[in-house]
């Protein structure tokens, strides 16, 4: 058993993360500057800290005593959030940088980081085609504006807290993650939690339209939060020091996911697209050579799957409320 910290834990991708750590038998500190009632999921089990870890000594608070640490903390959300909020996002980097400083100061062994495909440079992101980015395409940088720049000087800070001071630092770049427990509505949310709540919008109310941000022929992967824990612990007790891809390459247009959404809810709907709506670059997939040859396994739950279990958890919170 060893004593585990993860932040971000009031948010999506964490709360998994400490769900697996904790059915583990770990003890585990979840850490989140929301009010605990706004958390997505809450363990009793766990010792859970409301702190905001943009401040230095509550980093210090939060890694104090622990061997470990995960960190998931950021202000970020999908296209429409980062586009418009780039300074917000760039303040994330004192919540990396306190935490590597406490993590050094109280002993930390191992730090995991969770970096984003956000981070590649943009200029090759053009083409809808796109065969997959591998890790070396970072170099030289041209990061996605705001967010990505923030991802791509926390990585350095990682690797060079390692070199200096011996902590263990991982760190991986997501590709779209989604699932259940996460974002669906109020702005920070990810296509494919922004499209089944607009296919089911349209199903409850007799709506017959739905909203494209801009001409539906953008490529992407996502990865199903299963294949995102399962990577992110595999990374952290791993010997890879470099930043690794941890993303699904089955790549899709934003029209066939909305055709995947359609097909989940037994309903077709007419495409408005709406050209002056953020999209972000036009092509992205995950190159996963490198995780396949480290861990002889890569994400691999089918989008149709992944999306029916996100469709039916986002429909039972919308017909509850
Ligand atoms: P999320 O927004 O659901 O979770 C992030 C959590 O961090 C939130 O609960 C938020 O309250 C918390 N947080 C923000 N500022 C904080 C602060 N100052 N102190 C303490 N907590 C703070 O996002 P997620 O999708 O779960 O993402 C987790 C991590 O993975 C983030 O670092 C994100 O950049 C990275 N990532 C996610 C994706 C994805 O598709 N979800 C893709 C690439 C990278």
């Amino acid at each position: 058993m060893k004593k585990i910290v993860v932040t971000g834990a009031g948010g999506f991708i964490a709360g998994h993360l400490v769900k697996a750590l904790k059915d583990q038998g770990h003890r585990v500190r979840a850490v989140d500057i929301k009010p605990l009632k706004e958390w997505y999921q809450v363990f009793p089990d766990v010792e859970n800290l409301v702190l905001d870890l943009r401040i230095r000594e509550n980093c210090h608070q939060a890694v104090n005593g622990f061997n470990e640490v995960f960190n998931l903390a950021a202000d970020m959300g999908g296209m429409g959030f980062i586009e418009m909020h780039k300074a917000e996002c760039m303040i994330s980097v004192l919540i990396n940088t306190h935490l590597l400083i406490a993590a050094r100061d109280c002993g930390i062994e191992r730090f995991y980081y969770s970096s984003s495909a956000c981070a590649y440079n943009t200029q090759l992101q053009k083409d809808p085609e796109n065969p997959g980015l591998k890790e070396s395409d970072a170099y030289p940088a041209m990061a996605e504006d705001g967010y990505g720049w923030e991802k791509l000087f926390s990585e350095r800070m990682c690797r060079h807290f390692m070199e200096d001071y011996g902590i263990i630092t991982r760190v991986a770049r997501y590709h779209n993650v989604y699932g259940p427990h996460g974002t669906y509505d109020g702005g920070r949310e990810k296509a494919p939690a922004a499209i089944s709540r607009k296919v089911i919008e349209a199903e409850l109310s007799g709506k017959d339209e739905i909203v494209i941000w801009g001409d539906g022929e953008q490529t992407r992967s996502f990865m199903y939060i299963d294949d995102c824990i399962k990577g992110t612990l595999d990374i952290m007790y791993s010997s890879i020091e470099e930043p690794i891809n941890l993303g699904s390459s089955e790549m899709v247009t934003i029209n066939e996911l909305v055709s995947i959404v359609e097909n989940i809810a037994g309903i077709k709907l007419k495409r408005l697209y709406d050209p002056d709506a953020p999209k972000g670059v036009r092509g992205r997939n995950s190159d996963n050579t490198l995780i396949k040859k480290y861990l002889n396994w890569e994400p691999h739950f089918p989008l149709r799957n992944g999306m029916q279990l996100t469709y039916d958890w986002i429909r039972e919170q919308m017909t509850k409320k």
